[in-house]
């Protein structure tokens, strides 16, 4: 049994929450997404949240932890969707968002303390006339050091790539977590060793993300009278003669989830969602046109907001699943990449397959220079056996599932267990306290 009391006698100055509605609140993600994960997850919570101001704090809670042997897990905005930073054997919850600090923009990089919130660097760095390369559609509450060690793409794929490509991320500080911290900083390709790697190797300090010249990005809604077309259109769009910053689509059973967008988005067609450059709009219709399709809506952010409409990037990634089950719990998801090339018929036949127990979406996005078919749809719960037996079958057809009912780094995404993680593990975590549980590349604690 720990004695809390003496632990945080060890740690005057650093805020801390004991109180137990609060560090239930701070012990959550957006895992209750998977009935799955809500079930086993059920119960998980810290026994303390402190809230570092200062490297200095961070110095002083990461050699506590490691003299105490206490589990230590590294919380952002705690908007993960796989439970991420819950903490499964309990301890310290490190919240980052104090943490918050640009440090410095300038052309092409901006330099970031761990907690900011991806919002705030993206405000900071169009000040400058420059913009993040992309986010996630969490970006008013997720953290940039977050997003690096949980995600994996965002808003701006499609012109940038995922974050694991060449030059997206270039550098990173991190915290061991021993009795004497010490300060490692990872540049360019080893970066690869702390990003999605779940806060299990090292507390992120701060770290380098580049930036592109800033685009007042015009949010285009494109309707169809198939999802196919809507799908034929998105693979020509994917072209870099258009200049766009997200290409989504869904399909018309998703309007009801959108009521927000009243004629933008009617009952009985089918919709691509898209933040386009202004001087890519026309070429954007053209070709929307002679897939069968119409221009519904074409604003710029301001003016979406000055008439309460959703922006495209809130229609898009996984808050497509957000606005699902805020009209209906009964929903959950799964997260997709299609074969290359992709098939249109393959998703034909899985819809007609799944009739009304799936609601298409898909993703267009680069990874490692090339075009993909990503999708994150939305899946009618009935049960563990039912979902497992729909991603068999989709595996069956060789598409890629990331799995978002699984709380291990392994079993989700990444499918196999990343040694250089691991042997950076050895170096930055040697007793193995930070977020416990989560890789299966590290044994359990005893
Ligand atoms: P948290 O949830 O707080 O943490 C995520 C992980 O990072 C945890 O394992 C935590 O321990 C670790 N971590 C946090 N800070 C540090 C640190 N300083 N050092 C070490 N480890 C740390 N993800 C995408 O990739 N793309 C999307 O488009 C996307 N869209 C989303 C939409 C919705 C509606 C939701 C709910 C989630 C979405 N996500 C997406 C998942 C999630 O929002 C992002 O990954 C987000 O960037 C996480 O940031 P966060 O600050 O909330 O991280």
């Amino acid at each position: 049994m720990t004695d809390w009391s003496a632990f945080l006698a060890e740690l005057p100055g650093i805020a801390a929450i004991t109180h137990p509605a609060q560090l239930k609140l701070k012990s959550r993600d957006f895992f209750w997404y998977s009935p799955v994960l809500a079930e086993q997850l059920k119960g998980k919570v810290g026994d303390v949240v402190l809230t570092p101001r200062n490297e200095d704090e961070v110095r002083r809670i990461a050699a506590a932890c490691a003299r105490w042997k206490l589990p230590l897990t590294v919380r952002g905005g705690g908007t993960g969707n796989y439970g991420q930073c819950v903490p499964l054997e309990g301890g310290v919850i490190l919240e980052t968002t104090a943490l918050d600090r640009v440090l410095a923009i300038e052309p092409g990089r901006a330099r970031v303390q761990t907690g900011c919130k991806i919002a705030a660097v993206e405000e900071e760095a169009r000040r400058h006339g420059q913009s993040l390369l992309m986010w996630p559609s969490t970006k008013r509450l997720a953290t940039i050091g977050g997003f690096i060690a949980g995600g994996f793409s965002g808003i701006g794929s499609i012109r940038h790539g995922i974050l694991k490509d060449k030059g997206n991320v270039t550098r990173i500080r991190v915290m061991t977590v021993e009795e004497h911290p010490r300060i490692i900083e990872l540049l360019d390709a080893d970066i690869q060793k702390v990003h999605h790697a779940f806060g299990t190797n090292g507390i992120i300090l701060d770290l380098d993300v580049a930036l592109a010249p800033a685009v007042e990005w015009r949010h285009v809604i494109a309707l169809f009278d198939s999802y196919a077309d809507a799908l034929r259109f998105s693979v020509a769009a994917c072209t870099p003669a258009l200049d766009l910053f997200l290409l989504t689509t869904v399909d018309r059973r998703f309007a009801r989830f959108y009521r927000a967008l009243g004629e933008h988005f009617p009952d009985g067609k089918d919709a691509v969602f898209a933040m386009a450059a202004p001087e890519s709009c026309a070429d954007f219709a053209m070709l929307a046109a002679r897939h069968g399709g119409r221009i519904a809506l074409d604003l710029t952010e301001p003016e979406l907001d000055a008439r309460h409409l959703l922006p495209a990037y809130e229609c898009a990634y996984n808050h497509t699943t957000l606005q699902a089950l805020k009209v209906d719990r009964g929903w959950t998801y799964l997260q997709l990449a299609y074969p290359d090339p992709f098939d249109i018929a393959l998703v034909e036949r899985q819809m007609a397959r799944l009739g009304d127990e799936l609601y298409m979406h898909h993703e267009f996005a680069k990874a490692y220079g090339d075009y993909r078919a990503f999708a994150l749809p939305l899946l009618k719960w009935s049960s563990r056996d039912r979902l497992y037996e729909v991603i068999r079958s989709f595996e069956a057809e060789d598409v890629l599932v990331f799995d978002p009912h699984v709380y291990t780094i392994e079993e989700g995404g990444m499918k196999e267990i990343d040694q250089a993680q691991i042997e950076f593990k050895r170096i930055a975590d040697p007793q193995g306290l930070m977020n416990p549980g989560k890789t299966l590349g590290w044994p359990p604690r005893k």
